[in-house]
């Protein structure tokens, strides 16, 4: 029988007997279809809620959707998820990867791979096609994330895709990564359950090719997507250091977003993109006065080497320094070269003492916030200038600048990059109308056209007022999950529908033309956004049955109620400009969120979704709106449905 877009089974392998078998895609896709909707229903039915993150019971769970494996969409990625050991509490969490992995995982005959248990020494599972081995891992283990891919790849071959963790995770720091290939990693601490489960790496190839309901128009919508990006404004150098930098899209992508590759001394491709490749910048800057490229991509390829999410390094090297300048921390103490912060030797110094959790880098593995709480009041005090979430990880699309991050920030167990990117996106491109740069027409009226299109109302382009961002939050939030399950990259996707949108603004959407050219299931933009949502309650379930307290957990960081923005706090907007209420350019130093504002934007926000606004659980008759039967009966039993 033809699956089209999957591969049409996903394969479980329990380390701890050493067995494996396989599950049929369908009974997950038909109601979750791809990615993270079906990465969180296979983790209900398999985890219980109690389990820990480095529990046998937990499982890691890596998902592609139906447009991986086919050129074009930029829809390759594939998703991690699993509970994870990082933040406030241990909880269900995610991780986005490029590369090639997650197609290599679809080619082997395998839209997801469910790895549970615990081996009792090193192993990795290795995969092709209907051979599945779980081998001995002790040549490895030990090994950095760079050193353990090489071997594998040299024992296997080229055509074999690698996925492995470095010596962080083997120590179980708590915001360990995955390195992937041609260096994407993914982050949430996912890393430290491999290794928890004494997993150092999984090999994949295959043969097979998933297939197309309708090959003949997916490849117009390829020409129809190829020509909308070559008339945007791609800025696809952004990522280049030096000239031996090399444009360098993830496996069949198709479309580009700056992503670069370099080789380092041993020859191997390292990435250069955004937040990973930028995280030691400013630091650098204070330090020599000037760009030192050669330290800054050091610093990125330290953390992709030993496992460690440069997402929280970020905050961390900034929260170090303003210890240093305002002496609540010593090099003494530390053991750190803090007056060395911006050098090479800091860098080194820091990644490794966290990764062999040496003295205090062993508070550090923790993350930045459990480090300031036992650092003191003083430093824990201005922790808001350091991070932006529960998880210690960077500052960023503050919700004070742009309200409807708040709700989605608030709903979170992490940093949803992939949601906060829609906002983000928008308002960079008005910040250049704004500044009157040569070429830059998105104006206040375009934005205003784009909120009312994508947030549901006109008024959600006022970033000066919480009207209408309960809405835009949900929708942001539903149309994330559908990239989030296709698997569609944001960093794409937002340019895509920007540059789409602006002269086609009644046309139906692409992603949903892709999605039944590759299915062969007929769905429109709201059927779309209606399967994304189901998703995003679909996650919701798993959060409540973990013990996510619904409306009380569904909180910001304190900081975003009493401390004022500052100009120059986000690197986003250091002017803290937004459009006003008729898109007039407006300062947002100083705003704080008001906590009321905060409860009528959740009283709203559950209202849209369907729950109850008291307490924020779901109500019964909206899970069975959504076919969630099943789900409702389950969080019934527990009382954590109204
Ligand atoms: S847009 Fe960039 S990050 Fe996204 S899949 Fe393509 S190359 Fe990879």
């Amino acid at each position: 029988m033809t699956h089209y877009g999957y591969a049409g089974n996903i394969l479980k392998v329990d380390l701890s007997n050493g067995k494996s078998k396989r599950m049929e895609t369908a009974d997950y896709s038909d109601r979750f279809f791809g990615g993270r909707g079906i990465a969180a229903k296979i983790y209900w039915d398999l985890v219980p809620p109690e389990a820990g993150a480095f529990d046998p019971e937990n499982c890691l769970i890596c998902v592609t959707g139906p447009v991986a494996g086919f050129n074009g969409f930029a829809g390759s990625r594939w998703q991690m998820c699993g509970k994870s050991p990082f933040g406030d509490r241990e909880a269900f969490s995610y991780a986005n990867f490029g590369g090639k992995w997650g197609v290599a995982l679809k080619y082997a005959g395998y839209d997801g791979l469910a790895i549970q248990g615990k081996a009792e020494k090193p192993v990795y599972v290795l995969i092709e096609n209907d051979r599945v081995e779980i081998r001995d891992a002790s040549p490895y283990w030990g090994k950095s994330a760079f050193e353990a891919c090489d071997m594998l790849k040299s024992e296997y071959g080229k055509g074999f895709s690698v996925i492995t963790i470095g010596p962080a995770a083997e120590r179980l720091v708590s915001f360990a990564t995955i390195l992937a290939d041609d260096g994407s990693s993914g982050s949430a601490g996912l890393g430290a359950v491999m290794g928890s489960k004494m997993l150092k790496a999984v090999v994949v190839a295959g043969e097979s090719r998933p297939e197309a309901a309708d090959p003949e128009r997916l490849n117009d919508l390829a020409a129809q997507v190829r020509e909308i990006t070559e008339t945007a404004h791609y800025e696809h150098g952004l990522w280049k250091v030096t000239e031996s930098f090399r444009y360098q899209v993830c496996y069949k992508c198709g479309i580009g977003c700056g992503r670069h590759t370099y080789k380092d001394a041993k020859g191997r491709k390292c990435k250069s993109l955004c937040q990973a490749t930028m995280f030691y910048f400013f630091p650098i800057l204070a330090y020599s006065g000037g760009e030192d490229h050669e330290t800054r991509m050091l610093g990125t390829r330290l953390c992709d080497d030993y496992g460690l999410d440069t997402a929280v390094i970020h905050g961390m090297v900034d929260w170090l320094a303003y210890c240093h300048r305002e002496s609540l921390l010593n090099e003494r103490q530390t053991g750190l070269p803090l007056s060395k912060i911006g050098g090479p030797e800091f860098i080194e110094a820091l990644t490794r003492m966290i990764t062999y959790r040496q003295g205090f880098g062993d508070l550090l593995g923790e993350g930045t916030i459990k480090a300031a709480e036992s650092v003191g009041e003083r430093a824990k005090a201005r922790i808001g200038d350091f991070v932006a979430t529960r998880n210690s990880e960077t500052k960023d699309y503050d919700p004070r600048l742009i309200p409807m991050n708040a709700l989605i920030y608030a709903t979170e167990t992490r940093r949803p990059i992939q949601t906060l990117h829609e906002s983000v996106e928008l308002l960079f491109r008005w910040i250049s109308w704004a500044n009157k740069e040569e070429n830059a027409t998105f104006s206040s009226h375009r934005l205003r056209r784009f909120a009312e299109r994508l947030w549901g109302s006109e008024e959600a382009g006022d970033f000066t007022s919480i009207r209408g961002k309960a809405l835009a939050s949900k929708k942001a939030q539903d149309r994330a999950y559908v990239k989030e399950s296709m698997i569609l990259c944001d960093l794409s996707w937002m340019k895509i529908w920007s540059g789409y949108f602006a002269e086609n603004i009644e046309e139906p959407a692409l992603e949903c033309q892709i999605f039944s050219a590759v299915t062969g299931k007929n769905v429109d933009e709201a059927g779309l956004n209606w399967l994304g949502e189901r998703n995003f309650n679909m996650q919701r379930s798993v959060l409540l049955r973990q013990g996510w307290d619904g409306r009380k957990d569904d909180q910001l960081m304190d900081y975003y109620f009493n401390q004022p923005l500052r100009k120059n706090e986000l690197f986003c907007d250091p002017e803290c400009i937004v459009p006003g209420k008729d898109g007039e350019i407006v300062s947002k130093e100083g705003a704080v969120i008001d906590r009321q504002d905060f409860e009528t934007l959740k009283d709203e926000y559950y209202e849209l979704r369907g729950w109850d606004v008291e307490s924020g659980l779901p109500k019964a008759d909206t899970f069975d709106r959504f076919d969630m039967k099943d789900i409702a009966d389950d969080l019934n039993e527990r009382g954590l449905i109204r």
